[in-house]
């Protein structure tokens, strides 16, 4: 008897215990259904490696490229070109179009003068599109515009000679010597603010820039250079208002010497005190500039893209008597008429090295003429 109740017990738990794994299934079975979709494990390709910079990496970097710092607000031509989007706008609107009448010509001449790209250009430009449009070569509206785009990045690129144009910022100096870039150009072109905009873009590259303040003429003007050299973490050498702009250059440089900076960027004034002829004074600078230890590898003739033609004729003076090495076009954001890019190069004969795109630190970009033509005739 009790062996049968031991059985019956035994029978018993065996069923319970039965009932219960079923339970506990079934319960797993609806508790995968209501699982939210955040459980699921992140595929192992979503997470991004690790930085593996090197020190010889950002070495090499640091002295192979000037600006090359790839900032992610960096600027594009496309953004910031509004004026001169709009007068090419008219252009643009020619695609698509098959066939292509006198209208079409004369647009484009009246879009190319209207845009500072000055009379003798913009006659070759229209003479080039009209040969090929005779020649039967041209498709419609969008041949007329990739005829356009290949002449403009042409002239933008290669000087009349056939020699291409040489965009690089040099700091090739003799052993023991620093770089010295000297910046020339009038008042209120963004003398300053182009060398404040260096500086911080050349210090967060890794090299020690040394700023000379040789704008004696405006206190603001150095005053303006210490807060950007003061943002930047570089250091700047400056003189009384009124003093002689070529000695502040001299120490700058010898500082720069003593302190082992790798790069000396010095302003200049486009007005003086004195009666001293700006020019001069100028070519006075530049002599110093280049006295031991300094070494001017770049004189960059500043000019400001909404001067138009004036600005050119201006920048001629400075530039010949400076031995200009290129040119700085700023504010070619805002109200400028992008076309004076290509008259600068056309009558200055000088490349076009670095363009301001606004006021902040990230606005100088290295001119990039494929960037630039596209940013005009793209829709
Ligand atoms: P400097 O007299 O040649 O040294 O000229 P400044 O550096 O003092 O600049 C004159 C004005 O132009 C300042 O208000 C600058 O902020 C402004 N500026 C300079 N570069 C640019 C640029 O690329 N774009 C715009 N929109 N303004 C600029």
């Amino acid at each position: 008897m009790n062996a049968a109740l031991l059985v019956l017990v035994v029978l018993a738990i065996a069923v319970l215990a039965a009932i219960v794994v079923l339970l506990v299934r079934a319960r797993r079975a609806v508790g995968s259904l209501e699982e939210p979709p955040s459980t699921i494990a992140p595929s192992p390709v979503a997470v991004p490696p690790e930085p593996t910079t090197s020190v010889e990496d950002s070495e090499e970097s640091a002295a192979t490229s000037l600006l090359d710092v790839d900032l992610d607000t960096e600027p594009t031509y496309r953004e910031r070109l509004g004026r001169s989007r709009g007068l090419f706008g008219t252009l643009r609107s020619l695609r698509g179009r098959r066939s292509l009448d006198a209208d079409a010509l004369s647009e484009l001449e009246d879009v190319l003068l209207r845009s500072d790209v000055g009379v003798a250009t913009t006659e070759a430009l229209v003479a080039s599109v009209r040969r090929a449009a005779e020649e039967g070569t041209l498709d419609g509206g969008d041949g007329l515009l990739e005829a356009l785009r290949t002449d403009l990045i042409s002239i933008l690129t290669v000087d009349p000679a056939g020699i291409p144009i040489d965009r690089h910022l040099s700091t090739a100096v003799r052993d023991g010597h620093v770089p010295v870039w000297l910046f020339v150009g009038v008042n209120g072109v963004g003398k300053t603010t182009t060398i404040g905009k260096l500086a911080a873009r050349e210090s967060a590259a890794g090299r020690r820039v040394l700023l000379a303040a040789g704008d004696t003429f405006r206190a603001a003007a150095a005053d303006q250079l210490a807060m950007w050299a003061e943002r930047a973490g570089s250091e700047i050498v400056r003189g009384a208002e009124g003093g002689d702009p070529s000695s502040v250059v001299f120490d700058a440089i010898a500082a720069a010497g003593a302190r082992g900076a790798d790069l000396v960027l010095a302003d200049t004034a486009g007005r003086l005190h004195t009666k001293v002829n700006l020019i001069e004074e100028l070519k006075k600078i530049r002599r110093v500039a280049d006295r031991e230890p300094g070494e001017v590898t770049e004189v960059l003739l500043v000019l400001d893209a909404t001067t138009g033609q004036n600005g050119i004729t201006q920048a001629r003076l400075f530039g010949e008597a400076v031995d200009a090495t290129g040119v700085v076009l700023t504010k070619l954001d805002g109200t400028a008429r992008g076309g004076v890019v290509i008259a600068i190069q056309r009558e200055l004969g000088l490349p076009v090295k670095l363009v301001g795109l606004g006021e902040q630190a990230d606005d100088l970009v290295i001119f990039d003429p494929v960037s630039f033509v596209d940013a005009l005739l793209e829709a």
